[in-house]
């Protein structure tokens, strides 16, 4: 069992390889961003943001300790739930409310410095997939597979604006747009460089409803433009890490990396899924 981090940008599909990567591996999800929404719920509950979206951050310091998140297994859905002090906030904090509030609250340092706690003690046995801003870099830089996943703003807005709707919340792209692009803004810039250098193996560039591996610079000599699907990808990669007792190919992203014979391995998912043969 390995910790899978992966990180990017907002409302890129993250989340769904993280979910749909966990359920088949049997690993555990950690949905840091569900755990930023939940204190921005909870401080919106409070009253601890007025009109104006002013945070009372005293008041909210000194209610940390009480901020208490988990996740269960929801077996209807097949996925797991966020739970806010015991109180299922799965849908609650999937607004556009709780979306435009969330990237203050998240840069409030003694908010991080509670989550990457809570996140740490929930991934400390590993067989953990993460996703976020900061999983490569803060909360596991020993995560045995790194990946980040991009995509362009309008197609994350898509995304987002099909959610919405698929669950019948009244959706308007512009604004979604906007708050997209207010998020990117707000978000600490530094924390998607340092998570894409982090990487150094794989990057993912959702667009247009595919989700596209890109080796990174120099990972693959002449690598031809990847459309294997990411999920594909990450699970012949945690496979071949599991098989690695048995000395087969990947032990680690750096092995992917350093050429020593393992570098054939993006070569070789080449082989076996190429383009468009799902
Ligand atoms: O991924 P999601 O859109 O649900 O994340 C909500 C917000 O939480 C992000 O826009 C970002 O401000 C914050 N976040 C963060 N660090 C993380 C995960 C999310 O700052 N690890």
């Amino acid at each position: 069992m390995i910790t899978i981090a992966i990180d990017g940008h907002s409302s890129c599909g993250k989340s769904t390889m993280a979910k749909n990567l966990a359920k088949e591996l049997g690993y555990v999800y950690i949905d840091t961003g569900a755990m930023y929404r939940s204190v921005t719920y909870y401080a919106m509950q409070n009253g601890m943001i007025d009109a104006e979206g002013k945070i009372n951050t005293e008041r909210l310091l000194a209610d940390m300790p009480n901020i208490k998140i988990s996740f269960k297994f929801n077996p209807e859905t097949g996925r797991p739930d966020t739970y806010l002090n015991g109180e299922c906030v799965e849908n609650k904090i999937r607004t556009l409310e709780v979306s435009n509030h969330v990237s203050p609250i998240a840069t409030l340092g003694f908010v991080r410095e509670a989550m990457v706690a809570q996140q740490r003690e929930m991934g400390k046995a590993k067989g953990v997939i993460l996703d976020g801003r900061d999983i490569g870099t803060t909360v596991f830089p020993n995560a045995e597979l790194k990946i980040f996943v991009t995509a362009s703003a309008e197609v994350r807005a898509q995304r987002r604006y099909d959610e919405l709707t698929a669950r019948g919340d009244n959706a308007n792209f512009q604004d979604i747009l906007e708050n997209v692009l207010q998020r990117d803004h707000i978000d600490r810039v530094e924390d998607f460089v340092l998570a894409r250098e982090a990487v150094l193996a794989l990057q993912v560039v959702a667009e247009g409803g595919v989700v596209a591996v890109h080796p990174l610079a120099g990972v693959l000599d002449g690598a031809p433009g990847q459309a294997i699907q990411g999920d594909d990808v990450v699970r012949h990669l945690v496979q071949g890490h599991t098989a690695s007792q048995g000395g087969v190919a990947v032990q680690d992203h750096d092995h992917i990396l350093d050429g020593g014979g393992d570098g054939a391995l993006l070569g070789e998912l080449q082989l076996r899924r190429p383009v468009g043969s799902r």
